[in-house]
């Protein structure tokens, strides 16, 4: 048994100066840490995962609920369990803003589910990316959605269509299993795993251990909130792994050769964290056990009593770096790791966007989808022209971009010619390749405010305005609808936040707080950094074209030399 973190030991008890007698000592809550506290559920969420295993429920959607309809699903199943097979029911449309914190969630949500479909690495064949597609046609009224997490999410899902949808994603080797919910999610993984010329380790076999052995496990199926995973054997650090609950970066260690360096404890939203090195290497062999070790350290000494604390993030902070490695070491692997090096800052663009030759002789295209709004028909039409090239494999990227692996020499410029044609550009400007955004009113339940739509009218305003903007240093844009943050806001130059705000005539209207100054590690920038939001400083939904082109004029007026 390790020492519990500091917050959670008993205070000491204070004497009180006026009357000479001491208070009686307080009593620490218990911060739900299993190892430490019992399992005992501390709340209404712990309850319900306690009460019956989340990943049975899909035996009850099967049996029941694809039967009988939305109405006979119970709320614990409808707002909790369904999470872990990547269901979340969506907002109802028409509902502003102004009324998201006012109406109960039920009110706020619709019969329709949003449903991610898991893609670890981002890796797809195009049989897999043209089922994608045929459910969307078929059961998502065509939408789809790349999000920055390497998913596909359709929309518009009925509960009786869950069934036969889980049937094709299954025929052809893909699943929403854990695709949300407190749990292992998707496995971060570089977008060019295998195929780079320059890359330094593939990480293929670790994910895929990883998946065949722990996603699904029930034993890791109840973890105190969600748990995210990244790996890369790429140099340019392509799967923003300061940002995640465990990450490997690809390093060559001067003596034991090419391996992982371990980060752990990154995460946004409540308490912003970047994640930190624990300084050890790790080797190929390695990775899954040392993966399994962290994610059982979360279920065991996570904080479950409150949910904006439960993060592995809130963990680490009260451990710190020394304490982790010695547990994980100690408790769960039963050996030492050898202390590691610190990969060196990325050489190279990590979207991937644009021609690049790839091991072998081909070449991958990389494509800009605008904040990866596709829909099923752009798929298919993406998986025909794909195999019609010569290819057969396709990449998402953890920034809202898809990948065509595979394509020989004489084939490149033909494809990239049709790919442009369906909006899908290799040589997007500046403002669309650098431009993110989630899912937004348009869907979520959480959302104050429009996301992807109006990035989308911000960037035509900016390249009608600023041109392609190659002169200067390329300015990220990741636009949020609410105060979560799973567009990163924290993490980019600009980075806007959804929620009310006053018009120049007084009036509330949608908008956005800013940040500034956010970035990770990257090309331009040797290390990562969260923006910091500038106290005042906010824009109306119809005025981030203004704001930015402002901020780009300014920048380049001012800046010196290379900067
Ligand atoms: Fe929804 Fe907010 Fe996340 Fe956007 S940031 S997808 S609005 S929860």
């Amino acid at each position: 048994m390790t020492q519990a973190p500091e917050h959670a030991s008993a205070r000491p008890t204070p004497s009180d100066a006026a009357t000479g007698t001491a208070r009686p000592a307080r009593k620490a809550r218990p911060n739900g840490q299993w190892k430490i506290d019992g399992t005992t559920p501390l709340n209404h969420n712990e309850e319900f995962k306690q009460e019956s295993a989340p990943l049975q429920v899909r035996e009850r959607i099967e049996q029941v609920y694809a039967r009988e309809g939305f109405d006979a699903i119970t709320d614990d199943d409808l707002h909790g369990r369904f999470r872990w097979w990547g269901l979340y029911t969506q907002r109802k449309p028409g509902i502003d803003g102004g009324r998201t914190a006012t109406l109960e969630p039920h009110e706020l949500e619709d019969r329709y589910f949003m449903l991610r479909v898991r893609v670890d690495g981002g890796a797809l064949s195009t049989t897999q990316l043209r089922t994608i597609a045929q459910i969307s046609k078929d059961f998502g009224r065509g939408s789809a959605d790349i999000t920055d997490r390497q998913n596909i999410q359709l929309h518009w899902v009925e509960v009786e269509n869950v069934p036969e949808i889980w049937r094709r994603l299954e025929s052809v080797g893909l699943s929403t299993t854990e695709a949300c919910g407190d749990c292992p999610r998707v496995i971060l993984g570089s977008p060019v795993a295998g195929i780079a010329t320059d890359e330094l380790i593939d990480p293929t076999p670790v994910i895929e251990r990883i998946q065949e052995r722990f996603i699904g496990d029930p034993s890791l199926a109840n973890l105190p909130r969600k748990f995210k995973s990244a790996i890369t054997g790429h140099p340019s650090q392509d799967v923003v792994h300061e940002i995640n609950d465990i990450s490997f970066v690809a390093v060559e260690h001067p003596e034991l050769g090419i391996g992982y360096d371990l980060w752990v404890g990154g995460g946004l939203s409540t308490a912003p964290r970047l994640a930190e090195r624990l300084g050890v290497f790790v080797t190929e062999e390695q990775a899954p056990d040392v993966w399994h070790g962290v994610v059982r350290i979360f279920r065991d000494y996570g904080y479950r009593r409150l949910r904006n604390k439960a993060r592995l993030k809130f963990l680490l902070k009260d451990w710190g770096t020394e304490k982790f490695r010695q547990v994980l070491q100690d408790e769960y692997l039963g050996y030492e790791l050898p202390d590691g090096v610190e990969p060196p800052a990325p050489s190279s663009d990590n979207d991937h966007v644009g021609v690049h030759p790839q091991k072998g002789g081909t070449f991958f295209i990389g494509v800009a989808p605008t904040v990866g709004r596709v829909s099923g028909d752009i798929l298919a039409r993406v998986a025909d022209l794909a195999e019609a090239h010569g290819s057969e494999r396709v990449r998402l990227t953890p920034h809202q971009k898809l990948l065509v692996l595979d394509v020989p020499g004489e084939e490149v410029k033909a494809l990239a010619k049709e790919l442009r044609e369906i909006g899908l550009h290799t040589r997007p400007s500046e403002f669309r390749r650098r431009t993110i955004a989630c899912t937004g009113i348009e869907y979520c339940k959480l959302a104050i405010v429009e996301t992807k739509q109006n990035a989308a009218i911000a960037i035509d305003q900016l390249e009608e305005r600023l041109g392609d903007m190659s002169r200067l240093k390329p300015i990220s844009l990741n636009i949020n609808g609410c105060p979560n943050s799973c567009a990163r806001i924290q993490t980019a130059d600009i980075g806007l936040k959804g929620q009310l705000v006053m018009d120049d005539d007084g009036n509330q209207v949608p908008g956005y707080q800013v940040h500034l100054g956010g970035g990770l590690a990257s090309k331009e920038r040797d290390e990562a950094g969260l923006g910091r939001t500038v106290r005042g400083l906010k824009v109306t939904a119809d005025g981030i074209a203004d704001y930015v082109e402002r901020v780009t004029r300014q920048f380049e007026k001012e800046r010196e030399g290379d900067e």
